[in-house]
C-alpha cells in the first residue's frame, strides 16, 4: 500500500490523503485552503481521472471544500460519509460559493458541481463496520469529538490497520461527547494524526468558561453590550451551552450561519452531540436577527449580547457589528478562538484596530479573547499515541514547530517511526 500526503502536510489546509492499494486510489478528505488571493486546491486533482472513493471526516472546509471539484472533473466514485456531516458540508459549500462570487473570486467550479455531489453520497453510521463498493477496503467510522458529524476513520488496508484520527478532541465540550480512540482494542499498525496542538496546551477550559461569563457581566454591569464573535459549526453551539449560566434576564441575540447551522445540529440525530436538549432550550431562549435594518438597531442596545459568525471578524454580519460596537467604550468584543494572521479578529485583540472597506479605525471599546479550541492539545496526543501504540506513527496537520514537538517527544522516548511527510511524498508500506 502507498500513501501520499495532497495537503495538511507541514500546514493546516486543504487536507487529503491518497491511500494506493492493488491498483485502486481512494482519498480521506479532500479540502481546501483559504489563502490571502483565494483559495487552493489539492494539487493532484488537476491530474487525477480516476478515483475508487472518498471518506470524508467532518464538515470543515479545509476537509471538504474540494468535493465539489471532484464532481467537475467527473470522477463519479463513492462518498463516505455521515449524514450529519453532508447536511453541514452542503449549506458551507453554498454559502462559500455565493460568497467568492461576491468578493468577485472565480470559483473553479460551477454551481451545478455542488448539486452533482448528492448522487455519489453513501451515508455511514458511526461504530459499524461497512466495505467500500469493491469490497476491497473495510472501515468504521469512529466519533471524533470534534464537530457534529465528524469522524476518526479506522480502515483495513491489505491486513493492516490504517487509523485517521482527522480533527480530533479527547477532551470535554459542552456540546460533544469526547473521542474515546484510546479504547480501541485494534493493533494500530499506521496512525494518522493531527498536531494542530502539537507544541501547547489548551488554558484550562473551566477557566475560560468563567471568563467569558464574567466578561459579559462586567460588561453589562458597567452599561454596554457584548459582541461574540463566533465560528458556525460547533463553536456557535457550544458557546450558546455555556451562555445558559448567564441570567436570564439578560437578552440573547443570535445572527449569521450560527442559526441554520444549529437548527440543522438540533433536527439531526447524531449521538455524539451532547446537552442537546440545554441546546434547543437555548435555540427557543435567544432572539434571531436578520437583515441590516434590524443588525443596526440591535448593535446600538445596550445591556444585550450578540453571538454571530464569522469567527475571525472576517465576513459575515459581525463586521457589520463591530463597526458599530467599536466607538463605545463601555462594549465588549469577545472573541472565541484561534485567531489568524492577517484577519481583523487578531488586530482587534492585538492592536486594537478594525480593518473595514479599505479604512483603518480606532477601536475604542474592551477586546478580550478566550480559547475554546475543538482539538486535542499537547499532553492528550502524548496520552493517545503512548495507548494506541502503532507501528508507525505520521504527523500531520500542523504548523511544522508542532509537528516538530510532537516528534521529539517521541524522539526522547525511544518510539521508531515518526515520520513527517511532505506534500506529495508516497510512503510505502
Ligand atoms: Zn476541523
Amino acid at each position: 500500500m502507498k500513501i501520499i500526503f495532497h495537503g495538511a502536510a507541514r500546514e493546516v489546509g486543504k487536507s487529503c490523503i491518497e491511500i494506493q492499494s492493488e491498483g485502486k486510489r481512494y482519498i480521506m478528505d479532500a479540502g481546501i485552503k483559504f489563502i490571502h488571493s483565494g483559495i487552493e486546491y489539492p494539487q493532484f486533482l488537476d491530474k487525477i481521472h480516476e478515483l475508487d472513493g472518498v471518506f470524508i471526516s467532518h464538515a470543515h472546509l479545509d476537509h471538504s471544500g474540494a468535493l465539489p471539484m471532484l464532481e467537475h472533473k467527473n470522477l463519479n466514485c463513492p462518498i463516505y460519509l455521515t449524514a450529519l456531516t453532508w447536511k453541514i458540508t452542503n449549506l458551507l459549500l453554498e454559502d462559500s460559493y455565493h460568497l467568492e462570487k461576491l468578493k468577485h473570486i472565480h470559483p473553479a467550479y460551477v454551481e451545478r458541481d455542488i448539486r452533482k455531489i448528492k448522487d455519489d453520497l453513501r451515508f455511514v453510521k458511526f461504530d459499524q463496520e461497512y466495505e467500500t463498493h469493491d469490497g476491497k477496503i473495510k472501515f468504521r467510522f469512529l466519533n471524533s469529538g470534534h464537530i457534529p458529524g465528524g469522524a476518526s476513520i479506522l480502515m483495513k488496508v491489505e491486513g493492516k490497520n490504517v487509523l485517521y484520527t482527522a480533527d480530533i478532541n479527547t477532551e470535554n465540550t459542552n456540546l460533544m461527547i469526547p473521542s474515546l480512540l484510546g479504547n480501541l482494542q485494534e493493533k494500530i499498525d499506521i496512525l494518522i494524526t493531527e498536531n494542530t496542538y502539537g507544541d501547547r496546551e489548551h488554558p484550562d477550559k473551566k477557566d475560560s468558561e468563567e471568563g467569558l461569563i464574567k466578561s459579559i457581566n462586567t460588561c453589562i454591569a458597567g452599561g454596554g453590550s457584548a459582541l461574540v464573535p463566533v465560528f458556525g459549526v460547533g463553536r456557535s453551539q457550544e458557546i450558546l451551552l455555556i451562555l445558559s449560566k448567564l441570567d436570564k434576564r439578560i437578552p440573547i441575540y443570535l445572527d449569521g450561519m450560527a442559526k441554520k447551522l444549529t437548527s440543522l445540529i438540533l433536527e439531526t440525530n447524531d449521538p455524539y452531540v451532547d446537552n442537546k436538549e440545554l441546546l434547543a432550550q437555548m435555540f427557543n431562549r435567544v432572539k434571531m436577527v436578520d437583515g441590516f435594518n434590524k443588525r443596526k438597531e440591535i448593535a446600538k442596545k445596550k445591556g444585550v449580547v450578540i453571538v454571530t459568525t464569522s469567527g475571525m471578524v472576517q465576513g459575515g454580519p459581525v463586521v457589520e457589528y463591530t463597526s458599530h460596537f467599536i466607538n463605545e467604550e463601555n462594549n465588549f468584543i469577545i472573541l472565541t478562538g484561534y485567531q489568524a494572521k492577517g484577519t481583523n479578529g487578531r488586530s482587534l485583540f492585538e492592536d486594537h484596530l478594525f480593518y473595514s472597506h479599505h479604512q483603518r479605525f480606532q477601536v475604542k471599546c474592551h477586546v478580550r479573547k478566550f480559547d475554546f479550541s475543538a482539538h486535542y492539545g499537547q499532553d492528550s496526543i502524548h496520552i493517545l499515541v503512548e495507548k494506541l501504540n502503532p507501528e508507525y506513527l505520521i504527523l500531520q496537520h500542523g504548523d511544522i514547530e508542532a509537528l516538530e514537538a510532537v516528534k521529539l517527544y517521541f524522539d526522547r522516548k525511544g518510539r521508531k517511526n515518526v515520520l513527517i511527510p511532505q506534500i506529495g511524498e508516497e510512503m510505502k508500506f
